[in-house]
C-alpha cells in the first residue's frame, strides 16, 4: 500500500519519540568522539518538527510535510548534523514533489536524494565514520528490496536494518570527517553518533509504514 501524508506524520512522531528516548545515548556517543551535543541537538530539532508539521493544511502532500521537516531541522538542530539532515529532507522532498502517496520507487527516490544531499554538503564517503555509513547501505538495501518487488514497509525495514549494520560498522573506524576526525586513532572503538540517529529515523519510518 502506497504511503500518504498520514504516514509522514506518523514517521515524524515516531522519530521524535525515538530521538527523545535515545537522547542520552546520543549525548554519550557524541561525548566520546565529539562535543556531546548530538542528542540535545536532535531532540530539540525533532520536537520542533513534530510541532511545526502539525500546523500544515489538510491537503498538504508528503513533500510539503517533508519540506517543513527540512526547514525546521535547518533552523533548530545546529552543529554539523542540522544542515546535513536539513539538506537530506529538502532534497528528499524535492524528489517526491507532487506525489499524493509514496510507492516503493518514490521511497527509494527519497532516500537516494536525501543521501546525495548529505554527500553534496558534507563530502563524506562510506568508511569516513559519519552518518553516510548508515545512509548509503540503507539506500542500497532499499533499492534492492524495491527491485525485488517488495512492499513499502519491507523496503523501509530493509533500509533500517542496513542502517543499523552500517552504524555498527563505524565502531572500528578512524574518522575522516567531522569533529571525530580530530581524534585520530582515539575514535577507534566508538560508534558514530550521526549513524545512530540516522538508524533511529529510518527505523521510525519502517515502523510507521508497518503500522
Ligand atoms: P557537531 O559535530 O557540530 O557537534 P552533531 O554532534 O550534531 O554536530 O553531529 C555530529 C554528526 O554529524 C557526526 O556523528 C556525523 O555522523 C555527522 N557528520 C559530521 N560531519 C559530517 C560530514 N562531513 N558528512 C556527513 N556527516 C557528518
Ligand atoms: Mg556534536
Ligand atoms: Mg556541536
Amino acid at each position: 500500500m502506497a504511503l500518504g501524508r498520514e504516514f509522514v506524520a506518523d514517521w515524524i512522531a515516531r522519530s521524535a519519540q525515538a530521538i527523545s528516548e535515545h537522547r542520552s545515548e546520543l549525548i554519550t556517543l557524541d561525548r566520546e568522539i565529539g562535543d556531546g551535543d548530538h542528542g540535545e541537538n536532535m531532540d530539540r530539532g525533532f520536537t520542533a518538527v513534530a510541532v511545526k508539521s502539525g500546523d500544515l493544511p489538510a491537503d498538504a502532500t508528503p513533500a510539503d510535510v517533508l519540506k517543513v521537516v527540512a526547514t525546521t531541522l535547518i533552523s533548530t538542530v545546529g552543529g554539523a548534523s542540522g544542515p546535513l539532515y536539513g539538506t537530506a529532507f529538502l532534497k528528499g522532498s524535492q524528489a517526491v514533489a507532487d506525489r499524493a502517496e509514496l510507492d516503493g520507487a518514490a521511497i527509494v527516490a527519497f532516500l537516494t536524494a536525501a543521501r546525495d544531499g548529505i554527500v553534496l554538503r558534507g563530502k563524506a564517503e562510506v568508511g569516513d565514520k559519519t552518518m553516510i555509513d548508515a545512509w548509503t547501505p540503507a539506500v542500497d538495501a532499499a533499492a534492492a528490496a524495491q527491485a525485488e518487488g517488495r512492499s513499502e514497509a519491507e523496503i523501509l525495514a530493509a533500509a533500517a536494518d542496513a542502517a543499523q549494520s552500517g552504524a555498527e560498522s563505524t565502531d572500528p573506524l578512524v574518522a575522516r570527517k567531522g569533529r571525530a576526525s580530530y581524534l585520530g586513532e582515539r575514535a577507534i572503538g566508538h560508534r558514530d553518533p550521526g549513524s545512530v540517529s540516522t538508524t533511529l529515523i529510518l527505523r521510525a519510518a519502517a515502523d510507521a509504514a508497518a503500522a
